[in-house]
């Protein structure tokens, strides 16, 4: 059976995270690998990162009847609290859970769905709230045969994290964000009100397991911790990589820049925006984003070609000069004429290879192309 669960964030400590793993230490029956799933990161309801929960469980009598008993006393007293989100400027919405209960895991159709655009309810199975049965759904039909792992514990009291640990962890094969490598800041513990101390990402099962027992010989007293199967990094938001030839370019107000119309490159995505404002008509990209209102939000871009025209240097080294419109070009040392009049140059871009947002602007569900080339 798959069990899932959605929407109990709020403002006040209350964390979908934790609220799953205590779920999960009560639960009267066995249970597989817990998993963490990033959805669509526009969805226009979405929680804090937009993550929901779940858990295939070992078939057991009465299940039905202990999750609805579980769910009245300690999960439906959450709603109407009011979730923290990522920006400050969003709306805010009051948490609305959501808990699922499927006989056999729903259609992977439904995650696809949910991780790339708004998803809708779905009948079947048990349904228990509101809005974060989509998410919890969804969930539950993952397919989870692209992931990555994330070792996550709980703060007793304060959030501290001790730097050697983290530096230990840092240097591990396999783990992932842990630190900004331009800034040297630890990337591994939220800030605010929220429960978690730490959540340390990694390729596999047994170094986001190792990480995370060395992380917490290093904080402060923790109420639990909980390794989790997830999506992160799978670039499962985007539908691929595409190739455009610059045709236009617009600066916006804000520093924004679009090109061709439709390719959107913000300003807080720093180096991806340095090369928005690089380019020039006639340059060949790669980019890989996400589809929102019509535009691409680009979250990688690779520059493949770019060139400028250029007056061709005389055999004496000087460069030549034009003598009018089709009128050839001259050497103003040595007179020479030639009637090439321009060459190809080409133009370093100030970063080589795939360029992606710092990594405190990544998105969850965006993997590092630099050292995981996935186009
Ligand atoms: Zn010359």
């Amino acid at each position: 059976m798959w069990l899932g669960l959605d929407d109990t964030d709020s403002l006040s400590g209350g964390c979908t995270t934790l609220v799953f793993h205590q779920l999960l230490d009560s639960l009267p029956c066995g249970h597989g690998e817990p998993r963490l799933v990033r959805l669509w990161p526009f969805a226009s309801r979405r929680t804090r990162g937009n993550a929901a929960l779940a858990v295939e469980i070992e078939n057991y009598e009465g299940i039905a009847e202990w999750l609805d008993e579980y769910w009245n006393k300690y999960i439906l007293p959450l709603k109407g609290n009011i979730s923290l989100s990522e920006h400050d400027s969003r709306e805010q919405f009051p948490s609305d859970p959501g808990m699922v209960l499927f006989d056999t895991q729903p259609d992977p159709e439904l995650y696809w769905k949910a991780v790339r655009g708004e998803a809708t309810f779905i009948d079947g199975g048990i349904q228990w709230g509101g809005h974060g049965r989509i998410g919890a759904t969804a969930a539950c039909a993952w397919p989870g045969n692209n992931s990555t792992w994330e070792g996550i514990a709980w703060r007793k009291g304060e959030r501290l994290v001790d730097e050697g640990a983290l530096k230990i962890v840092d240097g591990f094969e396999g783990t992932f964000l842990c630190r900004d490598p331009r800034t040297e800041r630890g990337l591994i513990s939220p800030r605010g009100p929220c429960p978690v101390m730490f959540g340390v990402r990694a390729t596999t099962k047994s170094v986001a397991k190792k990480s995370t027992q060395i992380l917490l010989e290093g904080s402060s007293p923790t109420t639990g911790s909980r390794i989790f199967q997830t999506n992160q990094a799978s670039w499962d938001h985007v539908s691929g990589c595409s190739k455009h030839t610059v045709l236009r370019k617009e600066m916006m107000k804000g520093g924004h820049i679009i090109i061709n119309d439709f390719l959107l490159s913000f300003r807080e995505g720093g180096p991806v925006n340095l090369i928005s404002q690089f380019l020039t008509e006639g340059d060949e990209i790669a980019v890989v984003g996400m589809e929102y209102e019509r535009m691409l939000h680009i979250e990688a871009i690779k520059v493949l070609h770019s060139t400028a025209k250029s007056r061709p240097i005389c055999d004496c080294g000087t460069r030549m000069k034009s003598m009018g419109q089709n009128q050839g070009i001259r050497c103003p040392e040595c007179k020479n004429i030639s009637s090439d009049e321009w060459i190809e140059v080409e133009r370093i871009p100030p970063f080589e290879g795939w360029v992606q947002p710092d990594y405190d602007s990544r998105r969850h569900l965006a993997g590092d192309l630099s050292t995981n080339p996935k186009w």
